[in-house]
């Protein structure tokens, strides 16, 4: 478990993302060579379990059901289907599976009794598995760690106040809240956010201060850039520039060490030269695959040449922590009694483009007759 020692303010992380870019890549080069191999970078295959419709209302979502995307949407994924899909990824070097689920929260069905399967089967593969499955309650984090799941993907998205401007299905408490109960058991955390979304730098630097005050701090930090896609209420926003995401990457390397930094959603629109400049500052980890969720992802070949160029090489399994001791969890308590919020707010735009969703599904159907 990584401890928490550092007493980190948001002047001083501020500090660290202005420092002038070619010092701030040097100072987490610096870190990272000290708590991390650089020459290795760990693989996840992130692999959607279950595609679209889902109730909530992140603005840069596509699989949210109220906005008109053009994503295919699909049921739980068969045990056949999803050990194929590992196999497939650990054949191409990936030492993890992610798997996940478009929901609010988990619930105590089959269907989540479906998914205790599925990590079964992963984790029999030898992969590390990774369940991204929206808020869980203690009992239900308690049920998962002992299926075998090794890291619990749970990100903070951005600051509490921007939070509000994206989301307003649930509140910021509640990913604390999810990240505490999956601290109590002993699973990994994995917890990030999202850069580009329209947010001030300030935002971004408040979540790392967020991210780096969990005590301990997260193992995985996951570090996105938006990827626009259409029918969304964030279709126009503009990429973000490299510069930004290397800063991002360095500024989360320097405050919290020993995390691994993973490089996520966006990187379609990175050059090879970009990411090789986020890999020294500090990035050790990427998601591959030809899709990320539903977003396009650079494929698999792609990543194994640029590694071979960079002289880079695909992390083991279990390198970090133990593979889960599993076992079965005779006395689950099922979970009535979690409250998750529901703020309600207004974000016009969320509320704009849920409307033109509407507008357009009505055309499709008289188009249809
Ligand atoms: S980000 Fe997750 S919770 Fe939000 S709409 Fe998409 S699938 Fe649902």
């Amino acid at each position: 478990m990584i401890e928490n020692k550092n007493e980190w303010t948001l002047e001083k992380i501020l500090a660290i993302y202005n420092t002038p870019l070619l010092e701030l890549v040097y100072q987490a080069a610096t870190i990272h060579r000290e708590y991390h191999n650089p020459q290795e970078v760990q693989i996840s295959t992130l692999l959607s379990i279950k595609t679209g419709g889902c109730p909530e209302d992140c603005a840069y979502c596509p699989q949210a059901a109220r906005y008109f995307t053009n994503i295919e949407t699909n049921d739980l994924l068969s045990k056949e289907v999803v050990r194929e899909a590992a196999k497939r990824a650990k054949s191409f070097g990936s030492s993890r599976l992610c798997m996940g689920a478009a929901w609010r929260n988990v619930r105590d069905n089959e269907e989540f009794d479906h998914v205790i399967e599925l990590v079964k089967t992963v984790n029999e593969l030898g992969m590390e598995v990774c369940c991204t499955l929206g808020m869980v309650s203690e009992s239900q984090a308690k049920r998962l760690a002992d299926a075998g799941v090794y890291a619990y993907n749970h990100n903070l998205d951005t600051s509490e106040e921007y939070y509000t401007e994206i989301i307003s299905t649930r509140g910021y408490e509640d990913r604390l809240k999810t990240l505490e109960n999956v601290r109590k058991t002993n699973m990994t955390v994995c917890s990030g956010g999202i850069v580009g979304m329209g947010e001030a730098v300030e935002d971004r630097c408040k979540m790392l201060l967020t991210l780096s005050r969990l005590n301990p701090q997260p193992e995985s930090v996951p570090i996105n850039a938006l990827v626009a896609v259409e029918g969304t209420p964030m279709e126009d926003q503009e990429p973000v520039s490299i510069w930004e995401m290397i800063r991002m990457v360095a500024t989360a390397r320097v405050v919290m060490p020993k995390s691994v930094i993973r490089l996520s959603a966006g990187r379609t629109n990175m050059s090879t030269e970009g990411q090789a400049l986020c890999f020294m500052a500090g990035a050790g980890s990427i998601f591959a695959g030809d899709k990320l969720l539903t977003t396009p992802n650079p494929a698999i070949f792609e990543d194994l040449e640029m590694f071979d160029l960079l002289g880079l090489k695909p992390k083991k399994p279990f390198a970090d922590a133990p593979k889960p001791k599993t076992k079965e969890m005779l006395d689950y308590q099922e979970n009535r009694n979690e409250k998750w919020t529901r703020p309600g707010h207004i974000i016009e735009k969320n509320v704009q483009y849920s409307g033109l969703a509407k507008e357009k599904r009505k055309d499709n159907k008289v188009m249809g007759e």
